[in-house]
């Protein structure tokens, strides 16, 4: 799962004017990033492994600094404080979204993973394995970023071109991509898997953020703080 984690991104967009897109785009996708980070560094590991699974080729067998469930409400705790003292948001509303935004990541990883991520450390290990069934992860992904698409269309109006049909291209693009690298042959390594994630994360924010400021503000502020 991939271009799905960017549903929770669009739709609390849609909820909370204050939170640029770019923002929950990078919140989303949080723990991932540290995980790329962490496997160029040889702290965290994985292997290929064609076949693993019917959707992904990774045998994610060490990352309990990042996909552990203590770990990611760890993230999630660090993110919304950051942000609260980052942005001049008023109380703790929208920083607690963003702690939101990145939690959903694991939530929306254990649908899919096989039993890969840790509950705590490197231990009890879960994951619904939703990847050995490629149309149903599939559909699932289609089914979370097309709805937070959806609110995020209703909520706002582009005025400029860009800004009207830019999100609906953007999706279709991003799972072009997905169905490619599943259909596609194996990442050579696991330094080139952490490194064309990392770089895929940081375009599609800086994506994100173009098309959202060729977008109004979201219309209905719900429950401002
Ligand atoms: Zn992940």
């Amino acid at each position: 799962m991939f271009v799905g984690h960017y549903g929770p991104s669009f739709a609390i967009r849609a909820l909370r004017p204050e939170i640029p897109l770019w923002l929950l785009f990078l919140a989303a996708q949080l723990v991932d990033v540290a995980w790329t980070l962490l496997v160029l560094g040889g702290i965290e590991k994985l292997r290929i492994a064609p076949g693993i699974t019917a959707a992904s080729p990774l045998d994610l067998y060490y990352m309990p600094y990042t996909h552990s469930l203590v770990a990611a409400l760890l993230w999630a705790l660090g993110a919304a404080i950051l942000c609260r003292f980052a942005f001049r948001w008023r109380g703790w509303q929208a920083a607690l979204w963003v702690g939101a935004a990145v939690l959903s990541h694991w939530v929306i990883d254990w649908l899919v993973h096989r039993p890969d991520l840790p509950l705590y450390g490197d231990s009890v290990k879960v994951g619904l394995g939703l990847w050995n069934h490629i149309g149903l992860s599939l559909g699932l992904e289609v089914l979370v970023v097309v709805s937070g698409v959806w609110l995020y269309l209703k909520q706002t109006r582009g005025f400029t071109s860009v800004g009207r049909y830019g999100p609906v291209v953007f999706v279709v693009l991003m799972l072009a991509i997905q169905v490619t690298s599943i259909v596609g042959p194996p990442p050579p390594s696991p330094a080139a898997v952490a490194a064309s994630g990392l770089g895929a994360y940081l375009v599609f924010a800086a994506i994100a953020a173009w098309i959202d400021r060729q977008r109004s503000t979201p219309c209905r502020a719900i429950a401002r703080a």
